[in-house]
């Protein structure tokens, strides 16, 4: 069976199905999703993330969740956590860093939440050498300080959308005609929880909610609140958002959510708004662009030292490496970065209040 079947299927039985439902199948269906049956990452995969483009992007955030760690008074021990770790390289360029850190490396607890047996496997590979523990769900993280990264989890959980109608709002569905996927909408329907977007948006306009965000936000800073910490979260998005950014990329091209479910990525832009308010009472950074953070934290510098021992096409490699993680018409821009800490506390390296 393919997954478009399973899907058809679900809808002839069942009638359309929502978004929020379509990804989280397409994603992580247990024998025929995205996630579960692949390493989706790199040149010869479908796209390719900070981490895998060069070591400077892991080490620059191990150092900065570091200095946090000091600033904070190294409490130890502490849970050192990442949300869908990807290949564990993130982790492992962040950790070789820390080393230079007295004592972090011996006080952390690293903690992985992954969904997909297949990328637990090959992070497990990566972190030789590391004692790692992998947990399901992230409510599942230790009662201890907590230092947390993400990078472009967020955008992978499931969002629903609705289209403005008026007063009420219509929510787009996935229907099928003949044998094929289609996007169609739901009858008008007020939705109460979206009362406050009925003041800034018009009719026709497109929003996208994510029920996720709130009780993993929750999760993340009743321990921050509690403990002390900070995490790093880093995505494509912007603060405060309205329009459809649903979007499927499969080897490295754009192509239509719909034509292979379970072959190519899903993603949708992340709100950091919405990141922000669930975190309450913890403080939140000014959202900042990716290269400016990682300018701030001495990419250059760590490019320059690297460069030297470089020539050739590693060379040329390394430099246009830096280039996409930091230029405003590469990752630059497009990515940004929030660290959530505890209120009264001062923001991690490379980010304002
Ligand atoms: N952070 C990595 C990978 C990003 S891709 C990098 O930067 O390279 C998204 C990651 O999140 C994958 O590891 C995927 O398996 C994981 N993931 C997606 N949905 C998840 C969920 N609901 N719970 C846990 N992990 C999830």
């Amino acid at each position: 069976m393919t997954l478009h079947s399973h899907i058809a299927a679900r809808i002839k039985a069942h009638g359309p199905m929502r978004i929020d439902e379509y990804m989280t199948t397409c994603l992580l269906h247990p024998t025929l999703g995205y996630y579960t049956t692949r390493d989706p990452f790199g040149a010869k995969g479908d796209f390719i993330t900070a981490p895998e483009i060069s070591q400077m992007f892991g080490e620059l955030i191990g150092l900065c969740v570091a200095q946090t760690w000091l600033s904070n008074g190294a409490p130890r021990p502490f849970t050192m956590a990442e949300l869908g770790p990807g290949r564990g390289t993130l982790m492992v360029d962040a950790l070789r860093a820390c080393r230079s850190v007295p004592g972090f490396i011996e006080a952390a607890n690293i903690v992985l939440v992954e969904a997909s047996p297949t990328l637990r496997d090959v992070q497990a590979k990566t972190l030789q050498g590391y004692k790692a523990t992998w947990i399901d769900t992230i409510e599942a993280l230790p009662d201890q300080p907590l230092y947390l990264i993400a990078n472009e989890f967020f955008d992978a959980l499931p969002i629903r959308q609705f289209l403005r109608d008026g007063g009420n709002w219509r929510e787009r569905q996935v229907g099928l005609e003949g044998e094929a996927l289609i996007f169609g909408l739901a009858p008008a329907q007020p939705q109460p929880a979206l009362n406050s977007r009925l003041e800034d948006t018009s009719d026709g306009d497109l929003i996208e909610t994510c029920a996720t965000f709130a009780p993993v936000m929750d999760a993340i800073a009743s321990r921050i609140q509690a403990h002390g910490g900070a995490a790093l979260i880093i995505d494509y998005g912007d603060w405060h958002q309205t329009g459809d950014t649903l979007q499927a990329v499969r080897a490295h091209q754009k192509v239509s959510a719909l034509a292979t479910p379970g072959q190519a990525d899903l993603t949708a832009h992340v709100d950091f708004e919405t990141l922000a308010q669930a975190a309450l009472p913890c403080a939140h950074s000014v959202l900042t662009p990716q290269g400016v953070f990682l300018e701030r934290l001495g990419i250059t510098a760590r490019a320059q030292t690297l460069a030297t021992k470089l020539s050739g096409t590693a060379l040329e490699t390394h430099i246009t490496a830096h280039r996409r993680l930091t230029h405003p018409g590469e990752m630059g821009n497009l990515f940004k970065v929030m660290a959530i800490f505890q209120q009264g506390s001062t923001p991690p390296p490379g980010l304002d209040l």
